[in-house]
């Protein structure tokens, strides 16, 4: 059931409190995605929320906090995390730092160690606040789909079985970026709107993991980094390269499938549209700014699975800014199929 939190604001997030401190499920907004929330110290609930998702019991659940001080119970906050939270929250940013013992060690998927953050949304903030606890949240989607950045998205995927607090669409588009701080030079093991730049600029040195290839192995940095995410049922290709060989190799691409009975799906850039004629297509952002492509990018591949689509050929952004995590999350969801023109 969806809940339009924005009139009567209170009553609703009272409402959704109580549902998570009897160790039920909400559909929790935040600026990244929708999160599917439950009482981080409930382990029932945590179960709840793998098995709802389908998710893999290796696959740690971030925990959100209202502030530091509710930070401080849950994870050992070294200096630099100290730094990072005094800049960066309420923010898209999650640290892993040691584990205080607080959280089972579910939610942690059995490491040591645990991922907060305290989001920058009020009916997220409020709703910690309400039920007193902190919240696990990973994101509102069944484990594989495109995360949802609103509300329809999460009914979607849960049917009428789950509330869902509806506070519009989600501002930021896509998932935090997650920093491990147990480390001597901290690493970023996915990248997310806060970049390494603005990190480094808080703290000196920091690394980050392969964002642009496949994991191989058996022990990647990030548990959840192993696993196929955000994919389309289409089957889609990410193309990049100079701007004109783009959209010559894509229009080159789609009508070839167009006479092989493929229906095909052109995500395009804005200064780009006007090159594809009458091809169907949906503009993602600019090349000037990946932060519309970020906040559009999982509401297309999940219109482009509804409306048929086989094919989805998705112009790249430049790999700088939140274009760096636009960038590492479509090469996942295109399954590494990469064309260079
Ligand atoms: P999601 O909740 O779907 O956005 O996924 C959360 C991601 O955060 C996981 O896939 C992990 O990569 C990362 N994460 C959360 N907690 C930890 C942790 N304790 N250690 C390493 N990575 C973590
Ligand atoms: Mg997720």
């Amino acid at each position: 059931m969806i809940i339009d939190i924005r009139d009567e604001y209170h009553n609703h997030i009272e409402e959704a409190a109580k549902i998570i401190e009897k160790g039920g499920l909400v559909g929790m907004p935040t600026e990244t995605v929708y999160g599917l929330a439950a009482n981080a110290f409930d382990e029932q609930a945590v179960a709840s929320i793998f098995e709802i998702k389908g998710r893999p019991q290796d696959n740690p659940l971030i925990v959100h906090v209202d502030g530091i001080l509710m930070a401080r119970e849950l994870g050992e906050l070294s200096e630099k995390a100290q730094v990072l939270a005094a800049e960066f929250w309420p923010g898209p940013l999650t640290m892993v730092v040691k584990s205080t013992g607080r959280v089972p060690v579910s939610v942690n998927a059995g490491l040591d160690t645990v991922g907060l953050r305290m989001p920058d949304c009020d009916a997220a903030l409020s709703l910690i606040t309400a039920a007193g606890v902190p919240i696990a949240a990973p994101s509102a989607n069944k484990s594989g789909s495109p995360s949802p950045t609103t509300a329809a998205h999460v009914a979607a995927d849960f049917e009428d079985s789950l509330t869902v607090l509806d506070a519009g669409e989600c501002r930021i588009g896509l998932e935090s970026t997650v920093i491990d701080m147990t480390r001597e030079v901290p690493v970023i093991l996915r990248p997310g709107a806060v970049t390494q730049e603005m990190i480094a600029a808080c703290i000196g040195e920091v690394d980050c993991a392969n964002a642009f290839t496949p994991f191989e192995g058996d022990k990647p940095a990030a548990p959840g980094m192993k696993y196929r995410h955000y994919a389309p049922k289409a089957d889609m290709t990410v193309v990049e390269g100079q701007p004109a060989s783009v959209t010559e190799a894509i229009k080159y691409l789609y009508d070839k499938d167009l006479k092989k009975g493929e229906k095909p799906l052109v995500l395009a850039l804005q200064e780009n549209k006007r090159y594809y004629g009458r091809r169907d297509l949906a503009v993602t952002g600019s090349i000037r700014d990946a932060s519309e492509t970020a906040k559009n990018i999982y509401a297309l591949l999940r219109r482009a699975d509804e409306e048929g689509y086989s094919k989805i050929y998705f112009e790249a952004v430049p790999k700088c800014g939140i274009g760096f995590a636009v960038m590492n999350r479509v090469y996942k969801a295109a399954a590494y199929n990469i064309v260079k023109v």
